[in-house]
């Protein structure tokens, strides 16, 4: 029975190992492997002298990366990782490696992401990369605990649509037998007309498509939106859910991924604290004029630039508020105070945009008002407006981006690093 790296202790008599070898140290009469699994590394130390001739071929044999299996007793000894060797018995080389490699998995050298990106499987034998997948995986499972407390149920909507969401030019065409179609760029449609089905709380970690041309270090061509639909709930309570979950997933890292942020050298590691600060759009482009010097005429999207001014005058996490009801979607809700204003909120890191929402518009007639306001036609949303006629409780929502949580979170430089195989401009492969 093969044990993982890590339960060999110092303390067990005998094992059986198999990994990958690590490296290939050959002093003269001595020779180590270093043998990793996804659980660690093990020292496996061959005394040329007193070793079997077929464990000696073997040695000669193996290159660096190919997939070993070895049997041996176990030795206490200081120096070496985890405080124990193992001296072989015998050495199966399951898997031979070729050589030399695309990318070096011990990295002396440092590889660029697109070499990195197009040998993933090698990247990602490194325990540092390893990290960053083990963490964004605890991540949606936190997201996913958080929310099934709470009485969400967990949706899928489909990716093959026959209408924009938001009727804008980021659209991927495909063909869908003898008519056209799209891969979507979110699912709110479809979580709003759950909403119209009673289903009140609702969530979904899935894929969206967007065709967006910029090659940019944030945006993906598909990526994962953690999305989330509450009935009955005003764009205060959901923005407060959005925190509330936010803070739950870097805490759950931190208790249980100490591990993968050591391997990452990420030394204290912080959870943000609760309320983050509700910035209004209005003196949030003020701000961004006084510190960037790039003026935003109100209406206006914040881009790259101010939102990075911004950003650094906030310092930690923050809400923008009050929206202009022009740069938001059709089905935000404008304020009842003042319409020029709408319920929607950004939820923003201060490095980049995390998440997006409001409370959404439920009565038909200014639904339909509004999506005629955007120039769009209300008779491609026929299928989305319907429901709305028959019973529609308020509701409210958001979409938050996986891959800039996890990459945020980690001080990633690139949103690729948080994602296996990207999708962007150039890259359609592996
Ligand atoms: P940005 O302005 O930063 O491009 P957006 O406002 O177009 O983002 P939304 O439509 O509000 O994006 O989508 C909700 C969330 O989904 C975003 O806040 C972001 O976290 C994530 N997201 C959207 N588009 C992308 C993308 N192309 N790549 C990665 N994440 C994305
Ligand atoms: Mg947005």
């Amino acid at each position: 029975m093969r044990t993982p790296i890590r339960a060999v202790t110092p303390e067990s008599s005998t094992a059986e190992i198999a990994g990958w070898v690590h490296e290939i140290r050959d002093l003269g009469g001595l020779v180590f492997l270093l043998i990793r699994d996804r659980t660690g590394i093990i020292q496996v130390t061959i005394p040329k002298k007193k070793a079997s001739p077929l464990v000696l071929e073997a040695v000669r044999e193996v290159s660096r990366e190919s997939v070993v299996r070895v049997t041996g007793t176990v030795k206490a000894i200081e120096k070496a990782p985890g405080g124990r060797e193992l001296v072989p018995e015998s050495i199966e080389i399951i898997s031979q490696s070729a050589s030399p490699m695309p990318l070096d998995v011990v990295e002396k050298v440092p590889a660029e992401l697109d070499t990195r990106l197009d040998s993933r499987f090698l990247d990602a034998r490194r325990p540092r990369v390893a990290a960053v997948f083990q963490i964004r995986s605890t991540v949606i499972r936190a997201v996913s605990e958080f929310l099934h407390a709470r009485g969400f149920i967990n949706i899928t909507t489909p990716k093959v649509v026959a209408a924009a969401t938001e009727g804008g030019t980021e659209l991927f065409p495909i063909a869908y037998f003898d008519r056209e179609a799209f891969l979507n760029q979110s699912p709110q449609l479809y979580k709003q007309m759950l909403m119209a089905a009673g289903f009140e709380k609702v969530f979904e970690i899935g894929p969206i498509f967007r065709a967006e041309e910029h090659n940019t270090t944030k945006h993906l061509n598909e990526a994962t939106s953690i999305d989330v639909e509450v009935s009955f709930a005003d764009h205060l309570e959901v923005m407060a859910l959005l925190e509330e979950l936010v803070i739950h997933c870097y805490s759950t890292v931190a208790e249980s991924c100490s591990d993968q942020l050591a391997q990452m050298e990420i030394s204290g590691f912080e959870v943000p604290k609760a309320p983050f600060p509700r910035l209004p759009y209005a003196k949030a482009i003020e701000i961004a004029a006084a510190k960037s010097g790039e003026k935003i005429a109100y209406g206006d999207d914040i881009g790259t630039v101010a939102e990075k001014a911004i950003g650094e005058e906030m310092g930690s996490h923050y809400f923008i508020v009050d929206w202009p009801t022009l740069i938001k979607p059709y089905y935000a809700m404008p304020s009842e105070a003042d319409p020029k204003v709408s319920n929607a909120f950004d939820l923003m890191h201060p490095r980049m945009e995390l998440a997006s929402g409001s409370q959404r518009i439920h009565q038909h007639n200014l639904l339909v008002h509004q999506i005629r306001s955007k120039g769009l036609s209300a008779e491609s949303f026929e299928f989305y407006l319907t429901p709305f006629r028959y019973g529609m409780p308020p509701h409210s929502g958001w979409g938050l981006g996986a891959e800039r949580l996890v990459m945020t979170m980690l001080g990633l430089q690139n949103i690729r690093e948080a994602v296996l195989f990207p999708r962007d401009r150039h890259r359609l492969v592996p």
